[in-house]
């Protein structure tokens, strides 16, 4: 830290991203991307915006917008765009949340929330997930706050019910509830046709997991105007050209090719089912998925342990030195050649310990 580093940040703890490694002999189950390439239309969409990059973007992401709105069923004034849902969360948390409005998430969820409140200097609070790992409801309900919550949830990839996110919209009109659906397209049900209803819901996604594009950063919001208009306050008072051009067609030619992204969902679906089998029957822990990874314990053997012996295999998966997740592993659902390399090193671990 050098002296001049603001005394407000001294102690911010960024955000730790899963490893890039940057070369391609490694088994990459690490960071929840798409094993598959973009869909073909986004590739060439974003090919031909780039012979116009001598101009600045659209700030106002009208050919984006205007795609999601169609898709999504809302008005393009319910729609707001960023760098990523990350950039959506992150303008969340700087626009609804003060030291009168905390924010509130459970304790086990996205780790980039903590670090969103902390940069944005707003105080928050984290309800512990039950036993099983599931939301406790009532707990974030009886918080006082904005509510922050991923479903499904990561890193357990357990989904919640849209009648208990309603329960949680009902009791907190004070209150705005983001529901963040990155991984919403593997088998959860999204909380979009809310917005109508609820004021007070805002929902984000991402075109990073199912739609192959993680690298474009490309994000969305959906909300009642209102909400949106703050967003945009701060957008523009930060970054007005937050999403380039190419990234902006790129999102248009994967909403277009709607059947790419569908198809490449439901290959990673029976993925998972294989995957979660397979691990059962080799002794793991693990609670149903509905994202594009799944989150496993092997009792008796560390999940430092089992990720740096499956490093030393040339396959990186996500491990969290967390208390209560500490055993546990976060593996990203692959292709299937993937998943069988996987398992045959699990296996090979697990059948000499301490190797
Ligand atoms: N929410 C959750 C729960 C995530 O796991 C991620 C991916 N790290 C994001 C949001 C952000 O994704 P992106 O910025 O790529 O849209």
């Amino acid at each position: 830290m050098s002296r001049y580093f603001s005394e407000k940040y001294k102690n911010l703890t960024p955000y730790t991203p899963g490893e890039q490694p940057g070369t391609r002999d490694f088994v990459k189950l690490n960071t929840n991307e798409s094993p598959f390439p973009p869909s073909p239309l986004a590739v060439k969409l974003a090919e031909e915006a780039a012979r116009n990059l001598n101009l600045y973007s659209d700030p106002e992401l009208k050919k984006i917008r205007a795609e999601l709105s169609g898709r999504l069923g809302v008005g393009m004034e319910n729609v707001i765009c960023g760098n990523g849902s990350d950039e959506i969360l992150d303008l969340a948390f700087a626009a609804f949340c003060d030291k009168n409005r905390p924010a509130v998430f459970p304790d086990i969820t996205y780790g980039f929330y903590p670090v969103f409140a902390e940069v944005n200097q707003v105080p928050y609070k984290e309800v512990p997930l039950f036993e099983d790992l599931t939301v406790d409801v009532d707990g974030l309900i009886n918080t006082k706050g904005n509510v922050f919550i991923a479903n499904p949830n990561a890193p357990t990839g357990i989904f919640l019910g849209l009648d208990r996110i309603e329960e949680i919209l009902r009791a907190k009109k004070d209150s705005v509830v983001i529901v963040d659906e990155a991984y919403v397209d593997f088998g959860g049900e999204s909380a979009v046709p809310l917005i109508e209803k609820y004021p007070n819901l805002l929902v984000t996604g991402t075109f990073s997991k199912s739609r192959s594009l993680a690298g474009g950063r490309l994000g969305f919001g959906i909300g009642n105007k209102e909400l949106i208009n703050d967003l945009n306050t701060l957008r523009y008072s930060r970054n007005p050209y937050n999403v380039n051009s190419m990234t902006e067609m790129a999102g248009v030619g994967a909403l277009r090719d709607d059947e790419y992204m569908k198809k490449n969902a439901e290959t990673v679906k029976a993925t998972r089912a294989y995957l979660t089998e397979e691990l059962r029957k080799l002794g793991f822990y693990l609670p149903d998925s509905s994202a594009n990874f799944v989150f496993a314990e092997k009792k008796g053997f560390g999940g430092a342990y089992l990720y740096e012996e499956l490093k030393k295999r040339k396959i990186l998966v996500r491990h969290f030195s967390k208390p209560r997740i500490d055993s546990f592993l976060r593996i990203t659902v692959g292709t299937m050649e993937q998943t069988d390399i996987l398992l045959k090193a699990l296996k090979n671990i697990i059948s000499r310990p301490g190797d």
